[in-house]
């Protein structure tokens, strides 16, 4: 996603609106392999002309990810947006935690891929799930639980279930 900055490049506090749809950000293109993107990434912000050759982008992004669920290994979406605060300049340096505190960026464009990309990254849950209770896959036959019952491992009965199975067993009488 790129932010042209041509009309406030020469104007101190000069400030930009910015309304965009990038269908075109490919999250692997970038070392990121473990989500994709399942709708456009859309951004609404602005920049800043800071001065001294600084622009600050601020603004929210929201698009949807395809993640692979971590139990039953069903892909599912998963709905994610959040607010980015960076500052650009023709060189990048750092503050004293290491950090990035200036982004680098040159000509009249500012290239958002990269910082976009890494905040959806944070955003992810360490552990997807399609949904809170995912039954997940038989760990003997591999059958999807949400979706189908096997006949493994009947011992291990999960304890909200115990009451379910004395009632088939009495049924059975
Ligand atoms: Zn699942
Ligand atoms: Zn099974």
């Amino acid at each position: 996603m790129r932010l042209s900055i041509t009309k406030i490049k020469q104007q101190p506090s000069a400030v930009q609106q910015y309304q965009l749809v990038d269908d075109q950000l490919d999250p692997t293109a970038y070392g990121y392999t473990d989500f994709r993107l399942s709708e456009p990434v859309s951004f609404t912000g602005r920049v800043i002309n800071n001065g001294d050759g600084l622009f600050e982008v601020c603004g929210s992004y929201q698009t949807k990810l395809q993640l692979i669920c971590s139990r039953c290994l069903s892909p599912f979406e998963l709905p994610v947006a959040g607010e980015i605060t960076a500052l650009y300049g023709s060189s990048p340096h750092e503050d004293a935690d290491g950090e990035l505190a200036v982004h680098s960026f040159s000509g009249d464009n500012i290239e958002l891929d990269e910082l976009l990309l890494s905040e959806i990254s944070f955003a992810l849950p360490m552990q997807p799930l399609c949904k809170e209770d995912c039954r997940g896959l038989c760990p003997e036959c591999g059958t999807d639980l949400n979706h189908d019952a096997c006949s493994c491992a009947k011992e291990q009965i999960d304890p909200r279930w115990e009451k379910l199975a004395y009632f088939k067993f009495n049924g059975d009488e």
